[in-house]
């Protein structure tokens, strides 16, 4: 029989709770037990799939094709596993669920309600996943106190019941406030949102305190005598170096060795954190700085491209440096000359994934700067089509280039629709989601990158590369050197005459984990600290070099 662990927030949202799960996740496999886990998220929406990443951050894509919460990206790269799209639930999902049985007249006459209907959905969502595994971790979305966030707290209580008070831990992640005038910290707060889920019928077994700095004996005693929590429940999650020293820290604390008593786990095996450890130590003393130009639309919210920014930290990790990530919004490259003074001193340029016509002029003057100043480039998706985009306005001559997603009416659409796409008309979960395999080509950037002739990547996209060009980009030394499996999408292109310059049509960003870069993220960041070392002097300069012998 799995056990159960609920993870609840209080005070306020974007409190880290997923990165609680997510440790708690790491730290139960370090103990050698399965784990999954998963996102109930109260809004409306069927998936966050159709929601702007401005409001809501990344949309996280699953190996099956799910549109997900940004929190299974923290889940996949703490406790390395692939979830599915079940492990993403939203209210939209539940209530189909529920009409659509009430339509086919599943529920046999009754009046179909929140208590039991919707509740019962709930928690057989949380269900579904308890089999083949030692531990489910389950993360309520939004702050206790929701309206919208009900039915899901009334399902995870009334869950102690099917499932049995030895076999589920609640866990309570609430803010701890540091006061600047008092300098105190204040745990009325903390104290306030677990009166909130008691009063639902909810006792927290413990509560973890997120805060700027450590939690006293002493204040830690009050939340426990007053949140009526054992001592040992009440720990301190203060703010860490890296996101990924929170299990080292709530190991310290005894959370899990708290919670694996809780709930009858055996509680003699230790964690085996020393692999763990010893990358969160390089994370955090790295002996370099590499800088990258993120050129994106919404670069006031990094969430927006959460996956990518930890996939450029894994590389760093790996080699070694701190990745500090500049973020240009693309659109403040107006032309040439402003890309030219934005990205020349920058050592890597990336342009990751997007929809719609805003800043793709902007792009488009980023990629072919890094294209001319032999800048390391990589594109993603998107990135990958205003690459194609730009060589074929600059490099084929064709000035009017585009995608048909920007300028339908262009007489050289390079970037068009998939055939597929052309009758679909509904937004939500319809482009080409999830894993496809991609052939690579030997000899090429690609292939020295992966190592691999064939591999497996997530995509999110509805246009692609127009078959019609391929033969002139080739012919002009813009290399394609990823295909899918019958050759007829393009997956990759790089361009030859350059260190490193590859856009890929999938996102490889999903399947980076801290302790092992994904491989075009590794190479990338591998050729952009070359140009760093070669600006300071301390390595010979690819570009340079290239340019001497050409
Ligand atoms: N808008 C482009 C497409 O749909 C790119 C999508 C993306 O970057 N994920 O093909």
């Amino acid at each position: 029989m799995a056990k159960h662990i609920l993870i609840t927030g209080g005070v306020s949202s974007s409190l880290g709770k997923g990165i609680t799960a997510a440790s708690l996740g790491r730290l139960m496999k370090a103990r050698g037990l399965r784990v999954t886990l998963q996102k109930l998220d109260p809004y409306v929406n069927v998936d966050p799939g159709t929601m702007n990443p401005f409001e809501h951050g990344e949309v996280f894509v699953t190996e099956d094709g799910g549109e997900t919460d940004l929190d299974l990206g923290h889940y996949e790269r703490f406790v390395d596993t692939n979830l599915r799209r079940d492990s993403s639930v939203s209210t939209g999902q539940i209530y189909s669920t529920v009409i659509a049985k009430e339509r086919r007249g599943d529920y046999l006459g009754r009046t179909v309600q929140v208590i039991p209907h919707v509740t019962d959905e709930i928690k057989s969502r949380i269900l579904a996943l308890a089999d083949d595994t030692d531990v489910v971790i389950t993360e309520v979305g939004g702050t206790v106190g929701d309206i919208e966030g009900l039915p899901f707290l009334e399902a995870i209580r009334q869950l102690r019941y099917d499932v049995g008070r030895e076999n589920i831990c609640y866990v309570h992640v609430a803010l701890v406030p540091f006061i600047g005038p008092t300098g105190e910290l204040k745990t009325k707060p903390a104290q306030h949102s677990v009166r909130e889920l008691r009063s639902i019928g909810i006792q927290p077994d413990a509560v973890v305190c997120r805060s700027d700095r450590p939690l006293s004996a002493e204040l830690k005693r009050k939340i426990a005598l007053l949140s009526d929590v054992d001592l040992e429940g009440v720990v301190s999650a203060h703010d860490a170096a890296s996101i990924y020293a929170v299990p080292l820290l709530l190991r310290e604390e005894g959370l899990d060795d708290f919670i694996v008593q809780r709930i009858g786990l055996d509680a003699t095996v230790a964690p085996d954190l020393v692999d763990w450890a010893a990358m969160v130590n390089r994370a955090i003393h790295p002996d370099d700085v590499v800088r990258i130009a993120l050129v994106g639309k919404y670069t006031s919210l990094p969430d927006a491209y959460l996956s990518v920014v930890e996939a450029l930290g894994h590389a760093g990790v790996k080699h070694g440096v701190d990745v500090e990530i500049d973020w240009v919004s693309s659109d403040d490259l107006v032309d040439q000359l402003t890309a030219e003074r934005t990205l020349a001193s920058e050592h890597g340029v990336l342009v990751p994934g997007g929809f719609g016509v805003r800043g793709i002029e902007g792009k488009i003057a980023a990629a072919r700067l890094a294209r001319q100043r032999h800048i390391p480039y990589l594109g993603i998706c998107l990135g990958l089509q205003v690459a194609v985009v730009e060589f074929a306005r600059h490099v084929l001559g064709l000035s009017e280039a585009n995608s048909s997603e920007f300028q339908p009416e262009t007489p050289d659409p390079v970037v068009h629709l998939m055939a597929d796409q052309h009758s679909v008309v509904d937004k939500g979960g319809t482009m080409r989601l999830g894993t496809y395999p991609c052939r690579i080509v030997p000899g090429t950037t690609a292939a020295a990158a992966y190592g691999e002739p064939v591999v497996y990547e997530r995509h999110r996209h509805r246009w692609e590369v127009n078959n019609r060009y391929r033969s002139r980009l080739e012919a002009a030394g813009m290399r394609i050197c990823g295909l899918s499996p019958d050759e007829r999408l393009v997956e990759m292109i790089e361009l030859t005459d350059h260190p490193w310059y590859v856009g890929s049509q999938f996102h490889p960003e999903f399947q980076s984990r801290p302790n092992r870069p994904q491989p075009l993220f590794d190479g990338f960041v591998a050729a952009a600290r070359d140009r760093m070392l070669a600006q300071a002097g301390r390595l010979p300069d690819p570009a340079t070099m290239q340019e001497l012998s050409a």
